[in-house]
């Protein structure tokens, strides 16, 4: 059998492929655009609320770096407050001891006079104050003799105490008086000793200003002294010296001395027996002799700025007589609870920290420069628990990606719905065009021929009356065949537009055979065809429309008669076989190729145009058979060989009635 050139007339989505692409096209493109907007929005939405939280923290900062400003400006103007002509231990005095405020007390003050030179810490007693370095009178190099060469400290104390009465200046004597005492202690006479120190040169207010060449206040030394020998807090004179001695060390305003006595003169009370510290300076002078010590010319002036000591920040006034000195670790101590305050907002915390010595911690918001007054320290924002704004930011980006979502999901159901729709309709239109044209095609030849035929009649150019039989019996055939061509399409577009409903009732298949054979013997005897039926006994009843169900067999009855050439051997069969009723109906013909199984159950399907046109074919009659049997719960297959025979077999399922 030759196999016709096959073209796929029943291709449902034929020409669709780009329509369908564009469709893809038409969700992409917006998926593509939303998803890109989404990604905006939502970097967008962080923006907003990074600048919103950051508008938000520097108008809070604004405030606290105010609050820093006014924190120096009360410094410095109580620092600008000192009186220019005070004594400089007295301004020290005043700022650093507890008279003032942990806002106003500076740890340290240095202070300057206008030639730049340095007032205190005082590293010796002015010249004008002290005659220390006067004549000695002549009993002294005899003493000193006596002291240190003979080794002789009584007779060293009696020559001291005849250099005592020989000094004509305040302070030789008073130097005198305390060598003696000391030569006395050398030579045992311990008491002897003490009445001078106490009696005489601690008691005697002539002494009460007499140096040494240093410019110690040798009062206070030989109160020291004094203190030293005693050495017991039980002893009477005892406490009422160290109270004298404390109260002259601490006496800022009124007993100036070198710094370093002062301290010396602190430490040593701190470390008598019973002395304990009662919140002397000894701090603050020890910073400013260590800052004096390290630091080479004069800081900038209004502003913090970090001194030459490691932990120390310096405060110059504008004039630039005073440096007030801070420990670091104390100014936050006092900042940070200030800021605190000022600062108390909703999952954030504010500190305050020298610059590049923030904490490089992955919760630091924002850092603000900390004001004009601490240029070289920063403001940190740190967020606690959380962003509080981040919340509401994922609020939004939620409701955007669902929004996304909603849109794209939106955007594909309904390119969905067109898509069916539009194959649907390119189907219809298919349909009706391979319609058409068959319908014309199938109906034009055998009409031309009954027209020839009938014409012949009509003019009576008929030789015989066996001839005008014979063409009325053509015509006959060709009107039969018409007929049943058009019971094909009718059933067939009844069928594509879902119009066909099918009974449901007990269907015999003995009589569905009986029926089809029927409709068919007599087509059958005038080909010559011998056709066998075998029918099993007591087939079981099926439910479905006996109408469709004998089409079906007169369709395969009629192919297996069209397609079949020398050997006219048709059977047909009904039997059951597991739980089915199988209809079958077996040829001798031509046979079909392997591959032409599937397709002659498709729409205007024809194997062979040629052959189909001469049998009077459409390409219809497996595609109803198909659909019938679907509708019926069944399933219709072919065995075929080329040039032997086919079998097409129908499966029923047998319902219980
Ligand atoms: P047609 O009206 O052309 O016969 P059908 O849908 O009934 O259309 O059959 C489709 C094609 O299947 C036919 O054109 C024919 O080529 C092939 N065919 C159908 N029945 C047989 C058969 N019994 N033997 C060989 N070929 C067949």
């Amino acid at each position: 059998m030759k196999a016709a050139n096959w073209k796929p007339r029943d291709s449902r989505i034929g020409g669709l492929g780009p329509m369908l692409g564009l469709l893809l096209l038409a969700v992409l493109l917006p998926t593509a655009g939303v998803l890109w907007f989404m990604g905006q929005a939502m970097r967008n939405e962080r923006l907003v609320v990074r600048q919103k939280l950051e508008d938000s923290y520097s108008r809070q900062l604004a405030g606290v770096r105010e609050q820093v400003d006014g924190f120096w400006r009360d410094r410095l103007a109580s620092l600008a407050g000192t009186d220019a002509t005070a004594p400089p231990q007295q301004v020290f005095g005043k700022h650093v001891t507890m008279e003032r405020s942990d806002r106003e007390r500076a740890d340290c003050v240095v202070l300057y006079g206008p030639d730049s030179r340095l007032l205190y810490p005082e590293m010796a007693a002015s010249t004008a104050d002290t005659a220390a370095s006067g004549q000695r009178p002549p009993a002294w190099g005899w003493a000193e003799h006596l002291e240190y060469i003979e080794n002789n400290p009584l007779a060293a104390a009696t020559a001291y105490a005849d250099a005592t009465e020989q000094a004509s200046d305040i302070h030789i004597s008073a130097q005198a008086l305390h060598a003696q005492a000391r030569c006395l202690v050398k030579a045992e006479q311990r008491d002897a000793g003490l009445n001078i120190l106490i009696g005489r040169l601690a008691g005697d207010p002539r002494y009460h200003d007499a140096r040494d060449p240093r410019g110690r206040l040798l009062a206070l030394n030989a109160q020291l002294y004094a203190l030293e020998l005693i050495a017991d807090a039980h002893d009477g004179r005892f406490a009422p010296l160290a109270d004298a001695l404390r109260r002259r060390v601490l006496d800022y305003d009124g007993t100036a001395m070198p710094s370093a006595q002062r301290l010396f003169l602190m430490k040593s009370l701190e470390s008598l027996p019973g002395q304990a510290p009662c919140g002397w300076p000894v701090e603050a002078e020890e910073l400013a002799l260590r800052y004096v010590e390290q630091q080479s010319g004069l800081p900038p002036t209004g502003q913090l700025s970090r001194s030459p000591l490691e932990g120390v920040w310096q405060f110059a006034l504008p004039d630039r007589h005073l440096v007030a000195l801070y420990e670091e670790q104390n100014l936050l101590d006092v900042l940070n609870p200030l800021i605190a305050v000022h600062s108390a907002a909703a999952g954030a915390a504010v500190t305050l920290a020298p610059a590049g010595q923030e904490p490089a911690d992955p919760a630091v918001f924002m850092r603000l420069p900390a004001g004009e007054f601490m240029p070289d320290w920063q403001l940190t924002v740190r967020l606690e628990g959380g962003n509080p704004f981040a919340a509401a930011a994922d609020r939004q980006i939620t409701l955007l990606i669902w929004t996304a979502i909603l849109i794209i999901a939106g955007l594909a159901v309904l390119v969905l719905i067109i898509a069916r729709y539009l194959t649907r309709q390119a189907r219809l239109t298919r349909l009706k065009n391979d319609l058409i044209a068959t319908v014309s095609h199938e109906l034009k030849t055998p009409l031309a021929s009954v027209r020839v035929l009938v014409d012949t009649l009509i003019e009576n150019r008929c030789g015989d009356a066996n001839q005008t039989r014979e063409y009325l019996e053509i015509i006959a055939r060709e009107n039969l065949r018409l007929s049943r061509l058009m019971d094909n399409f009718l059933t067939f577009s009844r069928m594509e537009r879902n119009k066909r409903a099918f009974a449901s009732i007990e269907v015999n298949p003995a009589q569905v055979v009986t029926d089809a054979v029927e409709a068919v013997r007599e087509r059958y005897e005038a080909g010559g065809f011998t056709l066998n039926v075998e029918v099993a006994p007591d087939l079981p009843k099926v439910i479905g429309d006996p109408d469709a169900l004998v089409t079906v067999l007169v369709n395969l009855l009629d192919n297996a008669y069209k397609y079949s050439r020398e050997r006219k051997q048709v059977t047909v069969k009904a039997a059951t076989d597991n739980g089915t009723l199988v209809l079958s109906v077996e040829d001798q013909g031509i046979g079909l190729a392997r591959r032409e199984l599937k397709r002659v159950f498709s729409r205007f399907y024809q194997v062979d145009q040629r052959l189909s046109r001469e049998t009077g074919g459409c390409g219809l009659g497996l595609s109803i058979v198909r659909f019938i049997v679907d509708a019926h719960g069944g399933r219709v297959d072919v065995h075929s060989q080329p040039g032997k025979g086919s079998a097409f077999r129908v499966r029923l399922p047998i319902r219980a009635s």
